[in-house]
């Protein structure tokens, strides 16, 4: 494609899930009143209706849109997250947690679970959980917001109000919605761009630079633009997914729960007025009856909804800026929710749009390069979601033998051997999960490296035992003066 000097000023955001509303109020917060903003929306469509545990990143966006967070929780129902349950990943019947924030103290040689492994052998050192504050936390459901960001989360909410609460912020900064259905988009016949999307109900509305957050069904990069969609399915098992919405039954934890079945997993995401429930299996495995049985048996608490299947293919446009039209959101592509990282990507997405914004007319290296960043950052993202798969002791199902015997991504493969034989995480610049994330997963998942750095070996066990006794000394000590999960939502955002 060539260079377009035609200057940007109509933007025009197709879709009103969480991605269409993020970015409407992401761009117009950041780009503002230079730019006129349009989003339409087809409330019969609706939306997805899924997506409600996040990664801490989401801080990102909300100190961009200088939100209010008791607001926020008020406005969403939201809950705390400090992290991941993993149930039955590694062995039907154990569990292990990915958990926000660090365990212990690195040196800049190595991490600190080099010297954990050294202690280990010497027989110096508790359970690893022991040195991770937000781990301790999420396990005996307490929380508090500390001073000096001492304890790393995230948070769970209410997709649905979360798309309400971004919309009346997005409408406050000047942005038009615009409701009904897109019926047919307009290009360009001589550069292919699109000029313009027109509604079932009448208007055409015209648009020098569009988003695409149309969902799976990715009306504009995929369906007008012709961009093809690449699959992962070879590594990631799951094509589809059950929800299913339940009444609050006690206290909520502040972590997300994922328990693994023998043809995929289940979640549980607890929200302050209700529980967020679902399955994610392989239809290849298990039929949608028998994956809706086995939910309804496992959800506590009252459905307030019949669950309600949904179909993905697990993968990514193969770009996801063309010509005058970037796609954000599921229309972008969908790994899957293990890790919860669909909203992250949104968020980066708009991020990255805004960093290379093409103001005064699109070119061509701008195009390339956002297309090459939002490829790296994902393939890590994704690796790390098929680590969970393939690791793993477990052979009771054809679904777990296919995933430990699969081929997985080259880099993937050398990442694990490495820390099989080091115990090193070496990660990639920009790289989503920190050291702290794939050990946890790592050895989670059941593998013990074979060495560990020999700095570990210059401490004696005096000092050794020492090094990691004030740590977990220390986080004992915090964790004894945080309240629970629950009095804390009350005392710090009690319901209006
Ligand atoms: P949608 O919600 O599908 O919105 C599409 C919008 O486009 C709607 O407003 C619709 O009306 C509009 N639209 C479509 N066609 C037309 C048309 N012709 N005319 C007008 N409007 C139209 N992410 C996380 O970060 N954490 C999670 O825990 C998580 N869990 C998930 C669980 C499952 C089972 C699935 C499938 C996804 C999950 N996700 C999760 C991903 C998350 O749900 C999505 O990233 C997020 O909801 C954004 O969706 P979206 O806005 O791209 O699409």
């Amino acid at each position: 494609m060539s260079n377009s000097p035609r200057p940007i000023r109509r933007i025009v955001i197709a879709g009103g899930g969480t991605a269409g509303w993020m970015v409407a109020a992401g761009l117009s917060k950041c780009l503002g009143k230079q730019f006129d903003f349009r989003l339409v929306e087809s409330e019969e469509i609706g939306t997805v209706g899924v997506g409600e545990a996040t990664i801490p990143t989401l801080h990102f966006m909300h100190e961009i849109l200088d939100l209010d967070e008791k607001e926020f929780i008020q406005a969403t129902q939201a809950t705390f997250k400090l992290g991941i349950s993993f149930e039955n990943w590694r062995n039907v019947g154990e569990h292990y947690f990915h958990s926000f924030g660090k365990t212990g103290k690195s040196h800049w040689t190595a991490g600190f679970h080099h010297f954990w492994l050294e202690a280990r052998k010497r027989g110096l050192a508790s359970s690893y959980d022991d040195y991770c504050l937000e781990l301790r936390a999420a396990m005996e459901s307490r929380f508090a917001l500390l001073p000096d960001n001492g304890i790393n989360y995230a948070y769970h909410f209410d997709a649905t109000l979360y798309g309400q609460y971004l919309r009346r912020i997005a409408e406050g900064l000047g942005v038009q919605r615009i409701e009904g259905k897109i019926a047919q988009v307009h290009t360009d016949a001589d550069t292919g761009f699109i000029t313009g999307l027109q509604l079932a109900n009448g208007p055409v509305i015209a648009g020098d630079f569009f988003i695409d957050c149309t969902g799976m069904r990715s009306l504009l990069l995929g369906e007008t633009l012709g961009v093809p969609y690449e699959s992962w399915a070879q590594w990631l098992p799951c094509d589809s997914a059950l929800a299913v919405q339940t009444t609050r039954v006690g206290q909520p934890v502040p972590y997300t729960r994922s328990i693994a079945h023998p043809w995929g997993w289940q979640w549980r995401i607890p929200l302050q007025h209700r529980v967020g429930n679902g399955v994610v299996f392989s239809s290849q495995h298990i039929g949608d009856d028998e994956a809706k049985a086995t939910l309804l048996a496992n959800v506590e608490g009252e459905v307030l909804r019949e669950p309600r299947v949904i179909r993905f293919t697990p993968g990514q446009r193969e770009q996801v800026w063309k010509k005058n039209v970037v796609a954000i959101g599921l229309s972008s592509g969908f790994l899957e929710p293990l890790e919860s990282t669909s909203i992250h990507l949104i968020q980066k997405g708009m991020s990255r749009l805004v960093e290379l914004f093409p103001t005064d007319g699109i070119r061509q290296s701008d195009v390339d390069e956002y297309n090459l960043q939002t490829r790296d950052a994902i393939e890590v993202i994704r690796d790390f979601i098929i680590l969970h798969y393939h690791v793993t002791n477990r052979d009771d199902s054809a679904f777990w033998r296919q995933c430990r015997q699969m081929d997985v991504p080259p880099l993937l493969k050398h990442r694990i051997q490495h820390f099989r034989d080091t115990a090193r995480v070496m990660l990639r610049p920009g790289e989503l999960f920190a050291e702290n994330s794939w050990v946890q997963v790592l050895l989670g998942q059941g593998i013990l490296p074979s060495s560990h750095h020999p700095i570990t070996r210059n401490m004696d066990d005096r000092t050794l035992s020492g090094f990691l006794g004030d740590i977990r000394k220390d986080v004992a000590r915090t964790l004894m003066k945080l309240p629970t999960h629950q009095q804390f939502i009350d005392r710090f955002c009690p319901a209006p």
